[in-house]
């Protein structure tokens, strides 16, 4: 099968499981297309697809982004019911879709997503080579969040010195919303530098990391109103919808959420309004990179080094916005496609 704009779309129903699995490979231009496996129930198999599709593509633009020899794919694995599988199925629902990938070749490496772990990436593991994101004690490089977090923290930096001449964070205010994984690393190392923090989580118990730093707490329903220089959104993607736009009262946006606008042509709105917004998959690559790095055995030092180039290629994104008059998200976008162009045509 394949989809307009695709290089390969396979869906499949798992023949030890019966749960339809969808392997969408939007681009190998620069590399392999490497993508999470997303396991979920949708209310539709066209439903499963269609995310395929869409988050494959997203793919190509955080890898090429970050300068990573890297194309763009994505795995589903529709369930069957809302509630997580477990035991027997989930094991048959992983070696499906590991046969899926192995399918495939190597053109598509699979990882860790929504729905899915380390410890299901060892089962996908028996069926193909073309698995990251497994355990420490399985090569894998562990948890992706600090190297995310440290990303994050290096775009929170180049959007402060554009717009203020000033890179650092010390006496800043910053809005962190969520603090899991990603938003509370980036919340310690924030504070460690002396910024003046306000952070907010649905979970209340996390209001004990505010007390820890110091820092101001909001309900989340009064988060993406903070008074704050820098909003950093670091909980689910769409946080920024057209009403939650107009509560906006911070100068910029730069946070690890993928897909932080709930649609694109708010990238308009928020130039209107004077704020500037750092794309989130620039910002939020660190995670990738934690993978590419597992994928070619790059030490650690390597791994920080292509993490610390994230603050550059946002300080670069944001001239070429002024310079072009676009939007900081149209400037990276048009970046991305002369990234592929370049690579298609050396290929030819
Ligand atoms: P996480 O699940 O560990 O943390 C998310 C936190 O957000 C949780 O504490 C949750 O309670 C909170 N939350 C959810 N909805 C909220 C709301 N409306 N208001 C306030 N708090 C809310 O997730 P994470 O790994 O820290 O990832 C955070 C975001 O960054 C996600 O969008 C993820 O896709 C993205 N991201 C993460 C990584 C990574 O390395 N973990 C890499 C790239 C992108």
């Amino acid at each position: 099968m394949t989809a307009r704009g695709y290089e390969d779309l396979r869906v499949v129903s798992g023949p030890r499981s019966g749960a339809t699995i969808a392997l969408a490979v939007h681009s190998t231009a620069l590399g392999p297309a490497l993508g999470g496996a997303r396991m979920w129930h949708y209310d539709s198999a066209g439903d499963g697809v269609a995310d395929a599709l869409r988050l494959a593509r997203a793919m190509t633009y955080k890898a090429a982004a970050a300068g990573l020899d890297l194309g763009g794919g994505k795995g589903v694995i529709c369930a069957p019911a809302p509630e997580r599988p477990a035991g027997e199925l989930r094991r048959r629902m992983l070696l499906d879709f590991g046969d899926a990938v192995e399918a495939l070749e190597g053109r598509y490496v699979t990882a860790e997503d929504v729905g899915t772990g380390a410890a299901d990436m060892v089962t996908i593991a028996e069926r193909t080579a073309h698995v990251v994101g497994l355990p420490v004690e399985r090569g894998g490089r562990g948890d992706p969040s600090p190297l995310t977090a440290r990303g994050l923290q290096a775009a929170i930096a180049a959007c402060l010195e554009h717009r203020f001449g000033n890179p650092s964070v010390a006496g800043v205010r910053i809005g962190v919303i969520g603090v899991g994984s990603v938003g509370s690393r980036l919340a310690r190392m924030l504070a460690g530098a002396g910024a003046e923090l306000v952070i907010s989580d649905l979970d209340p118990a996390r209001r004990a990391l505010a007390e820890e730093l110091g820092a101001a707490w909001v309900d989340p329903e009064e988060a993406i109103a903070a008074d704050c220089e820098v909003l950093a959104p670091c909980a689910l993607g769409g946080a920024i919808d057209a009403t939650t736009l107009e509560r906006l009262r911070c100068q910029i946006v730069c946070g690890s959420a993928n897909n932080v606008l709930a649609d694109e042509r708010l990238a308009t709105t928020l130039v209107a309004r004077g704020i500037l917004f750092a794309p989130d998959f620039i910002v939020n690559a660190g995670g990738l990179i934690n993978v590419y790095a597992e994928l070619h055995n790059l030490d650690d030092d390597l791994a920080l080094h292509l993490v610390d180039r994230i603050g550059p290629t946002v300080r670069q994104v944001l001239d070429a916005a002024d310079q072009r008059e676009v939007t900081p998200l149209a400037a990276a976008q048009e970046q991305v496609l002369e990234r592929l162009r370049e690579a298609t045509a050396a290929a030819a």
